[in-house]
């Protein structure tokens, strides 16, 4: 039987990384290191290896990723494993799915407990990902799935993972959604397909184009008796710190202190200015409460309403949104569709 072609692309983080002289990890290894610690793969699909960067999840950026996307675009291969650190793969495992459109497998994976310590997670990981990029379930939903993570045998939509905690083994949730199948014996278990309209909606609004420059976008997390000084700094300020759009971690359904309201409506005339859920997801209200600081107020002052997806996905969003050149309301109508 032909095995499936996969591709394993590695970009650095604890999956990737050796200890120096003094014990201290760093970052070192490439996909053929990968590859060579696992050789069960052979026996499941024809490998290749490339290593794209030996950096930590942590200093990746969005220009980075792009040019991975266009890498991945270009491969002849059924199926596609990024290896990287768990940092940012809530957040680069998204960008990919909102750059990518190919109908195979595309899989982020990483480990939490390096190479050196007794029991890495690392090699368990990337054999899970290949086994589930060449599962028939997965390769005939590949499109429906979009990108996924995988992580301690579990198969996350890459618009509801989290990392959820700094260090444990198990430091990845969709809490959301739950995961999309699960790894039993040598068998990938599916259990539901991921709401993929958003996504649909999100990639047609963006197009191929205007792809060029980083868009640098500030994320603020508003916290009780939050007294404004950052968001006066942007108002005041021609350049607007150099920030090109805001996401604000609001509170509850879209709330933010009464005190800062004035603040947030007049940035929202100034930047693109997105409401997102400090409590980590979950759709926002529209048309619940009353007063100066709440979702109707604060939409009518033309915040752009983030809908369900956590504040650090729409800061990925509003990035690739202004890259590509869209005006407020073809952005507000991108995050609309995510409810
Ligand atoms: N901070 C590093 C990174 O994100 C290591 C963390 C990890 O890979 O788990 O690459």
């Amino acid at each position: 039987m032909t095995r499936p072609r996969i591709a394993i692309l590695a970009m650095g983080g604890t999956i990737a990384t050796r200890p120096d002289a003094s014990g201290v990890m760093q970052m070192g290894l490439g996909a053929d290191d990968l590859v060579a610690a696992v050789p069960a793969l052979a026996a499941l699909a024809e490998i290749s290896a490339e290593t794209v960067s030996r950096v930590g999840s942590h200093s990746l950026s969005f220009d980075q990723i792009h040019a991975l996307a266009a890498r991945i675009g270009a491969l002849d291969a059924d199926g596609v494993i990024v290896t990287q650190g768990t940092d940012t793969l809530e957040e680069t495992a998204f960008l990919l799915d909102l750059l990518l459109d190919r109908d195979i497998p595309v899989i982020v994976t990483a480990a939490m407990r390096n190479p050196a310590l007794t029991s890495p997670d690392g090699p368990g990981n990337l054999l899970a990902a290949v086994r589930v990029a060449c599962d028939p379930w997965v390769r005939a939903h590949a499109a429906a799935l979009g990108v996924m993570a995988v992580m301690l045998d579990e198969v996350y939509a890459a618009s509801d993972v989290l990392k959820a905690h700094p260090t444990r083994l198990n430091a990845f949730a969709a809490p959301q959604t739950g995961p999309l199948a699960a790894l039993v014996e040598d068998r990938v278990v599916p259990l539901s397909l991921p709401v993929r309209e958003p996504m649909t909606r999100a990639r047609a609004r963006l197009g191929a184009a205007g792809r060029g420059k980083a868009q640098p976008v500030a994320l603020l997390w508003l916290g009780l008796d939050e007294p404004g000084h950052l968001l006066e700094a942007l108002i005041g300020q021609a350049d607007r710190l150099g920030y090109r759009g805001v996401v604000l971690g609001a509170m509850g359904g879209g709330h933010v202190p009464e005190r800062i309201a004035p603040l947030v409506t007049r940035l929202a005339g100034l930047l693109p200015t997105v409401v997102s859920p400090r409590a980590g997801g979950g759709p926002l209200l529209r048309q619940t409460y009353g007063g100066p600081a709440a979702e109707i107020a604060l939409r009518a002052a033309g915040l752009i309403w983030g809908g369900r997806l956590h504040p650090l996905k729409a800061r990925v969003l509003l990035e690739t949104c202004l890259r590509a050149g869209l005006g407020r309301d073809a952005m507000a109508e991108v995050f609309d569709a995510f409810g």
